[in-house]
C-alpha cells in the first residue's frame, strides 16, 4: 500500500486533526504502509505513536502494539477511541480483562473493526492469545519502547527478549515496526539483532535540544544552600530537582519549604493518592518545585519546566538526557544543572555491587560515561550527542553556545591537562 502525499495529509487531518507531520513522521508512515520493517528512533515527545497509529488505521487488518506499561496502553486506547466513532477501533488485551471483555475484543478483531490491539509482552506469550491472533489478519507488529529488549537500555525487560519468536508464530512475514527514544548505538544494535530487523529502514531524528542550557557545578557541603539560592533567583519558575534517595528527597523538600520556597516531595514510597496529589500541585502550579526521585516524570508533560537540577549525578548519560529533557518542552529556556562530586559515583558503584556480574559491568561502563560528561571541558551538547552517535558542530550547530564549557572555555593548557589525565 502506498499513498500520495496529499492523500496522507488528508488522512492525518481527518483522523487526527493535525495539519502537518512532525519531523520524519511522513517518511516513516510511507515505509510502514509499504509493508517494510521500520526502525524509528526519536526523542520523547517526537510523535512516535502516530508513526504506527495512522498506518494501522489505514491498512487492512489490525496492528498489534506491544508496550510495556498498562497505564500508557490504556491512555492510548482512550485517545484513539476519542477520535473515532467506533469504540472497537482500539483495544487492550491483558490479564485484567473479564471474560465478557475478552469476548468483545475477539469479536471486534474478527469482524475487522479493530485497527489497533495493544498487548503487554506477558499476555502475548499466552498460548490461547497466540492461537487467536493466528486466526485474524495482522497488518504489522509495532514494538513500542523497543529499548526494553536491551540490557544496555535503561529499562530492560526480559519478556521483551522472546518477542521475535512469538511474532513469527503469528503469521508469515509480518512487518515489524520498532520504536524507541534511546539513541545509543549499543541499544540500537541489540534491537535490530533481537527483532531480526537487519533489513529495516532506519529513521533517526536528531536528539539535539538547542533551547536547553547544560551546566555542571562542583558539589560541596553547601549544595543545599546553592540550590536554595538558585531557586530563589528563579522564583515563580517551575522546576524539578532530582535526588538519588527517598530520604534525601524528603529532607531537601523540607529544607526548601523552611526557606520559603513552595516545594513538594515525590517518590515511589508515597501511596498513589499522595503521589498524584503532589504531582497535580506541580502541574497546576500550586507549587514551583518538585523534589523527586526518578520515579517522577514518566509521561508527565508540563511544557514550561524551566529548570531541572540534579542534586546527585544520575546513573547514565541516557538517564540524564531523559530527565533533563523534561525542561523547556515548550521551546522556551530550560536550565539543566547537575551537581557533581566523585564520591557520589562511588555510592552508585556500591549500589551495584550486589548485582549479577554482567549487570555490574554494564552499570559501571555507563557510569564511567556520565563521569566523563561531568568532568569534560568540551561542549556538553557535543558530548551528549556524540554518546547518541550524532555529530555536533560545536561552532555553528544549533545551541552551540548553550552550555557552561562553551560559554567559558578553559584555557588550552588546563584543557590539555585534563585530556592527559
Ligand atoms: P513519543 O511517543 O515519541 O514520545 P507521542 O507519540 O506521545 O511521542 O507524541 C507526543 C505529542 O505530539 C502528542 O501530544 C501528540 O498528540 C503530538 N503529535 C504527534 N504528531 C503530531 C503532529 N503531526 N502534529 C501535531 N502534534 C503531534
Ligand atoms: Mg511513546
Amino acid at each position: 500500500m502506498s499513498l500520495t502525499n496529499t492523500e496522507l495529509h488528508t488522512s492525518l487531518k481527518k483522523i487526527f486533526g493535525f495539519s502537518k507531520f512532525k519531523g520524519l513522521q511522513e517518511n516513516v508512515i510511507q515505509n510502514v504502509l509499504e509493508g517494510n520493517d521500520t526502525f524509528v528512533i526519536m526523542p520523547t515527545g517526537g510523535g512516535k505513536s502516530l508513526c504506527y497509529q495512522l498506518p494501522a488505521i489505514m491498512k487492512e487488518g489490525a496492528a498489534i502494539v506491544i508496550s510495556p506499561l498498562i497505564a500508557l496502553m490504556k491512555n492510548q486506547v482512550d485517545a484513539i477511541r476519542g477520535i473515532s466513532e467506533e469504540p472497537g477501533i482500539a483495544h487492550v488485551l491483558n490479564s485484567s480483562l473479564t471474560k465478557t471483555e475478552v469476548k468483545q475484543v475477539k469479536e471486534d478483531m474478527t469482524n475487522g473493526l479493530t485497527k489497533l490491539l495493544y498487548v503487554a509482552p506477558e499476555s502475548l506469550t499466552k498460548e490461547e492469545n497466540i492461537e487467536f491472533l493466528r486466526s485474524v489478519t495482522i497488518s504489522f507488529v509495532a514494538v513500542d519502547e523497543a529499548h526494553c529488549i536491551s540490557e544496555w537500555g535503561h529499562d530492560f525487560r526480559p519478556e521483551y527478549r522472546n518477542l521475535k519468536g512469538i511474532i513469527n508464530r503469528l503469521g508469515d512475514d509480518i512487518p515489524i515496526v520498532g520504536l524507541t527514544a534511546t539513541a545509543t548505538p549499543k541499544v540500537q544494535e541489540d534491537i535490530i539483532k533481537n527483532l531480526g530487523m537487519t533489513d529495516a529502514k532506519v529513521f533517526k531524528a536528531s536528539f539535539n535540544r538547542p533551547n536547553l542550557f547544560y551546566e555542571v557545578r562542583p558539589k560541596t557541603q553547601n549544595v543545599d544552600a546553592d540550590i536554595i539560592r538558585y531557586v530563589k533567583q528563579n522564583q515563580g519558575k517551575s522546576g524539578i530537582i532530582y535526588c538519588l534517595s527517598r530520604k534525601r528527597v524528603e529532607e531537601l523538600a523540607q529544607v526548601l519549604q523552611v526557606n520559603g520556597i513552595s516545594a513538594v516531595p515525590y517518590h515511589a514510597g508515597f501511596d498513589a493518592k499522595t503521589r498524584s496529589k503532589y504531582q497535580d500541585m506541580f502541574l497546576m502550579e500550586e507549587v514551583d518545585v518538585v523534589v523527586a526521585t526518578i520515579a517522577f516524570g514518566m509521561g508527565i508533560d508540563k511544557p514550561d519546566v524551566r529548570f531541572v537540577i540534579h542534586h546527585d549525578i544520575p546513573k547514565s548519560i541516557e538517564s540524564y538526557y531523559q530527565e533533563t529533557g523534561r525542561a523547556g518542552r515548550d521551546g522556551g529556556e530550560g536550565h539543566c544543572l547537575a551537581f557533581y562530586a566523585y564520591k557520589d559515583v562511588e555510592k552508585l558503584e556500591k549500589f551495584m555491587s550486589g548485582k549479577p556480574v554482567a549487570e555490574q559491568e554494564i552499570g559501571n561502563a555507563l557510569l564511567q560515561e556520565i563521569v566523563a560528561y561531568a568532568e569534560t571541558s568540551i561542549s556538553r551538547r557535543k558530548f551528549i550527542l556524540h554518546y547518541f552517535g550524532e555529530e555536533f558542530d560545536e561552532k555553528d550547530g544549533e545551541g552551540a553556545d548553550m552550555d557552561d564549557n562553551a560559554r567559558n572555555p578553559k584555557p588550552k593548557e588546563e584543557a590539555m591537562e585534563e585530556v592527559v589525565k
